[in-house]
């Protein structure tokens, strides 16, 4: 097999049959009967509501809103009646014009949305065409063109593994694979239907048709004991979306949590969590580690992170002053949950100073009125130009955790959805305008991590070793990457 183009976006093996998804364009174009194709499509708009039903990931909430569309529906109709197309030919038409008006609006929101759009516009295909789908219910390993993360949300008990024709490293459904510890590859191979096989990201490799001694090795890897060596002076951290993950921080002896995107926490309901439910997740999730460092991250919300319930800006520190109350239920929250007296907050996306102390004063004053006297650090992410450019303004912080996703984009405009590989000089590049970071923190005795995904990537975080960074925090399936890239840094003597 030519595995030349293979590229690896989650690490992992696995062992399935494969379910393949075929496009869905082997249908009738045209039709006689107009009444008939109105009533499909309707029929299949219904289907698609039900299906969604009971659904209230944020991702569906998008998808519900957008089935719904009067100007979408009325435009399918319109085709129909105009042009005799049948459901199927006249859906894929409208919602090309559709995904052609958000290329052209000028935000990046509106523009991400796209990735729905197509989703939404595959779910009703797949109810329309006559050889739909249905997913296996036992395990299987998804082969598609590019993965649609509301496909890998449905079938998460049964998805082993993921080969799709693109995707993008950054984007939300590697990010989520990577969590969901899913090996997932890109690869221009065809995959037939219903085939066994395996995927072994370690030795870049796919094997059909596997021996049984193949097969029983994968399955002792899948299972194998991650040995972790002492690592004195460096901290291997997690990066979590909610409390789902920490059995895995727990299961790989992770050093604590890096990051907690407290954001997926709300993006689960349609309307804000009160403070008693926010109490319950995170003090849950502080008495389940223990007492490790435990880095919480205020919610990063904006651009790419819609709540649909609420009204946002781009990502950054506006959208706490224009939520006062979210802001201080949270920050309370969180307070009342440090049990260990080891909590660290952060905030995302700070680009001045100003905003910096302007947050960091709230939340003391918070702490105060609260009559609480636990330690508590109060950092940020550093993942703005302007605040990586201004580093020696942010006396104030205690730490920062280096967060290479934005960083990417706004230092090379790198597409987080589409993106395959962050150029190497680019790390070299942003490795040099890390060394004044690493500097100023070794001389003021402030906290240092990296939570991107370029530390879990390990050439990049050799590099970033190199320069002194002793922190990283990575999503659970990095773990074993991570902990190599350090223990043989550590053993080659360089530091
Ligand atoms: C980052 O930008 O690197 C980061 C860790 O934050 P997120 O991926 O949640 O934007
Ligand atoms: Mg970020």
């Amino acid at each position: 097999m030519d595995l030349r183009d293979l590229k690896v976006i989650s690490d992992g093996y696995c062992f399935a049959k494969t379910f393949t998804i075929t496009d869905f364009t082997n249908y009738k174009t045209k039709t006689n009967d107009i009444n008939k194709e109105i009533k499909r499509f309707f029929k299949a708009i219904e289907t698609a509501n039900k299906d969604l039903e009971g659904e209230d990931d944020a991702y569906f909430t998008i998808q519900k809103l957008m089935l719904n569309d009067p100007t979408l529906k009325n435009n399918v109709i319109n085709l129909i009646e105009t042009k005799n197309l049948t459901a199927e030919a006249a859906i894929t038409a409208a919602i090309k014009d559709f995904n052609n008006n958000l290329l052209n609006a000028n935000s990046r929101y509106l523009q991400e949305r796209i990735y729905d759009v197509e989703d939404m516009c595959k779910r009703l295909l797949n109810i329309l065409v006559d050889n739909k789908y249905s997913f296996p219910s036992t395990d299987f390993i998804l082969v598609v063109d590019e993965l649609m993360p509301s496909i890998l949300l449905e079938n998460i008990k049964h998805i082993k593994g993921i080969i799709a024709k693109k995707a993008g490293y950054l984007s939300h459904g590697a990010i989520l694979a990577r969590t969901l510890e899913i090996p997932f590859i890109t690869t221009n191979l065809k995959i037939e239907n219903n085939i066994p096989l395996i995927i072994d990201t370690r030795c870049k490799r796919l094997i059909l048709n596997p021996t049984t001694d193949e097969i029983n090795s994968t399955i002792a890897k899948t299972s194998e004991n991650i040995l972790v060596k002492p690592h004195d002076g460096y901290l291997l951290l997690a990066n979590v979306f909610g409390n789902e993950e920490i059995s895995k921080v727990k299961k790989y002896q992770f050093d604590g949590i890096g990051l907690y995107r407290t954001e997926f926490v709300f993006m689960h309901n349609n309307r804000p969590l009160t403070y008693d439910e926010q109490y319950r997740i995170y003090s849950k999730a502080v008495l389940t580690l223990g007492p490790k460092p435990f880095c919480f991250r205020t919610f990063d919300i904006g651009d790419d992170k819609q709540i649909p319930y609420l009204k946002t800006h781009k990502k950054g520190f506006l959208n706490y002053v224009n939520n006062k109350e979210m802001f201080e239920t949270q920050i309370k929250a969180f307070i009342n949950a440090n049990i260990y007296g080891q909590m660290k907050i952060m905030f995302p996306m700070i680009e001045t100073k100003e905003e910096f102390n302007y947050l960091k004063s709230w939340v003391l004053k918070i702490k105060k009125e609260l009559g609480n006297t636990s330690s508590l650090e109060i950092g940020m992410m550093l993942e703005t130009k302007e605040a990586l450019e201004h580093i020696y303004d942010f006396t104030e912080a205690d730490f920062f955790s280096i967060g290479t996703n934005d960083l990417s984009m706004q230092l090379y405009h790198i597409d987080r959805e589409k993106a395959k590989k962050i150029p190497n000089k680019l790390i070299v590049d942003l490795q040099n305008k890390l060394i004044d970071v690493v500097n100023f923190c070794n001389k003021t005795n402030k906290g240092l991590s990296m939570c991107g995904e370029l530390a879990a990537m390990p050439e990049a975080c050799n590099m970033f070793l190199k320069i002194g960074l002793k922190n990283f925090s990575v999503s659970p399936s990095a773990f074993k990457n991570l902990n190599e890239t350090v223990n043989n840094y550590i053993n080659k003597g360089e530091c």
